[in-house]
């Protein structure tokens, strides 16, 4: 523990960001991590607690205590060691995770939980500034096989933890590049992807083949799901060539709308309008990409996914930014006496939020429901809504709430139902009921498929989550691999 007392002189303090002025301009990252010296008092909050709840609320188990300790020393070097050794992507969780970690934190029961998240985010970045991630390559190689399929954090972890333990690990991506949702989901406001093909030299450079644009299995003809693969291989191939398969592939099927005029023009899938935008910063030329411009935006879905589908609308240019949520409006604050450690359901205002209010521009609209979406010769013009309200557990319609919002582009961001389930069948995996592989995640045995040699983690496995939950199956998948190949493994659980 740095400081005995620090938790009791020291106030928590957020991360900076840039104007909103500025920050709208442009796709580029606007947080302005902590100073080292900010990142010290931070860490001097944290009370070494006997009983870590930060450790149990974190989904890779971050040894929390011990790198705020470190990092109270100035110990930097030590503290993305410790940071390393249970996650992968400090990068990416250090701006994009939700920190479950601080719901759960002692000091969050009644004051401020420590800033754990933001001093994760000091530690990696210095650590790449002063050259300290370095490749790990595998001292003595197995000559062991593995394939795996997709390239989200999910299979990034398990490549990176395979290699290193001295596999020949083969990524297949059907996109173009790498990084699943991370690349094509999550707008580059919230990360730029040069953190993903930084992770990508050093898998290279552990040993790990990079395959993009093959798919495989089958995909879909009716899928409303972009697939940019130029190439297919069967799984019968890849069952054949390789010693063990991970089935990485995320949960990519989007919930739809099926009310009235959902065929008309102009409405479309979170997933088909904002990874076009992270294609054309990455510098690609799109033909008649999904723009906002000008028009008035109906976001449905108020979660993540939907608030992103508001960030990009308001750089696009959009008149208006409205973002419907079915349930009710949450509290501001959470009781944490009845809540901590889990957590908590409170009203959730995200960056994208905020500076949509500050131009004006958003309004969020709870409890709504759409009942039909409105057009003219074909293009969508509105939408009809009804507030809602649960009664006995089932939702129903408030009578006399009827109410008809204008509407020139309508963005479905309602999550993901399941996996593209014809990727599964071309593998014969076995589903559970919502349709996800089939696979537990017990100690022996955990996350094989009832296919033989075939293992599934990540969204494909535990359905839509958190890259901290990718990045935790990811590993776990691959003790679980190498200790099939091997009969026993070193790799952390
Ligand atoms: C818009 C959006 C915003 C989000 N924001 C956050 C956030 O702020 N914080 C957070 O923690 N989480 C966020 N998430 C969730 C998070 O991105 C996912 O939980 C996480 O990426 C899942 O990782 P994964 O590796 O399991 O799958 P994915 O990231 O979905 O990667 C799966 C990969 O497999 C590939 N693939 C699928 N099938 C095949 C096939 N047959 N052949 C070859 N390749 C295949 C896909 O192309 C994809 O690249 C967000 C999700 C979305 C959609
Ligand atoms: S729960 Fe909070 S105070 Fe306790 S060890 Fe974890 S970060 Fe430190």
């Amino acid at each position: 523990m740095g400081k005995i007392t620090g938790f009791m002189e020291f106030e928590r303090i957020e991360e900076g960001y840039k104007p909103v002025t500025e920050r709208l301009k442009n796709y580029g990252e606007f947080v302005i991590g902590l100073t080292p010296e900010q990142s010290k008092t931070q860490a001097a909050r944290c009370m070494d607690c006997g009983t870590p709840f930060c450790n149990n609320g974190c989904p890779v188990n971050n040894i929390i205590p011990d790198f705020n300790d470190l990092v109270y020393q100035g110990d930097w070097k030590n503290a993305i060691e410790v940071l390393h050794s249970t996650n992968n992507f400090p990068e990416f969780t250090g701006r994009i995770c939700p920190a479950p970690c601080e719901a759960a934190c002692v000091v969050n029961f009644n004051d401020d939980a420590v800033g754990i998240k933001s001093i994760e985010h000091a530690i990696i970045d210095r650590a790449w500034a002063e050259g300290w991630v370095t490749p790990r390559p595998a001292k003595v190689k197995t000559g062991k096989t593995v394939a795996i399929i997709g390239a989200g954090p999910a299979g990034l972890a398990a490549a990176q933890q395979l290699a290193r333990a001295g596999h020949d690990v083969t990524l297949f991506e059907k996109n173009d590049r790498v990084g699943g949702l991370l690349r094509y989901g999550i707008p580059d406001f919230k990360m730029e992807k040069t953190h993903i093909d930084r992770r990508v030299q050093q898998l290279e450079a552990e040993g790990v083949k990079i395959r993009t644009s093959v798919l495989v299995g089958e995909w879909p003809k009716d899928s409303k799901v972009t697939n940019w693969a130029k190439e297919t291989i069967s799984a019968e191939q890849l069952k054949k060539d390789f010693d063990a398969v991970l089935l990485t592939g995320g949960s990519e099927q989007s919930r739809d709308l099926p009310v009235p005029g959902r065929d008309l023009d102009g409405i479309h899938f979170a997933m088909e309008f904002l990874p076009q935008q992270n294609k054309v910063n990455a510098g690609d030329k799109l033909k008649g990409q999904l723009r906002a411009d000008g028009k008035n935006v109906i976001v449905i879905g108020g979660g993540d996914t939907g608030s992103d589908c508001v960030g990009t609308s308001t750089r696009h240019g959009a008149v208006s930014v409205t973002q419907f949520e079915v349930m009710p409006e949450p509290p501001e604050k959470e009781n944490k006496a009845m809540i901590w450690p889990y957590w908590p359901m409170k009203l959730r205002t995200s960056s994208s939020h905020d500076e949509s209010t500050e131009k004006g521009l958003l309004k969020r609209e709870f409890a709504i429901s759409t009942k039909e979406f409105m057009g003219e010769k074909g293009k969508v013009t509105g939408l009809k809504t009804v507030h809602v309200e649960f009664k006995d557990g089932k939702m129903v319609e408030v009578p006399g709430t009827e109410k008809e919002y204008k509407a020139d582009m309508v963005l479905l961001a309602m999550g993901f139902t399941n996996p593209v389930a014809t990727v599964l069948d071309a593998f014969g995996i076995d589903k559970d009921a919502r349709g996800n592989a089939k696979a537990s995640t017990d100690f022996t045995g955990g996350y094989a498929t009832n296919v033989n040699k075939v293992f599934a983690a990540g969204d494909m496995r535990r359905g839509q989550s958190l890259v901290v939950w990718a990045i935790r199956e990811g590993r776990q998948a691959a003790r679980a691999v190498d200790e099939f190949l091997m009969g026993q493994s070193d790799l952390p659980r």
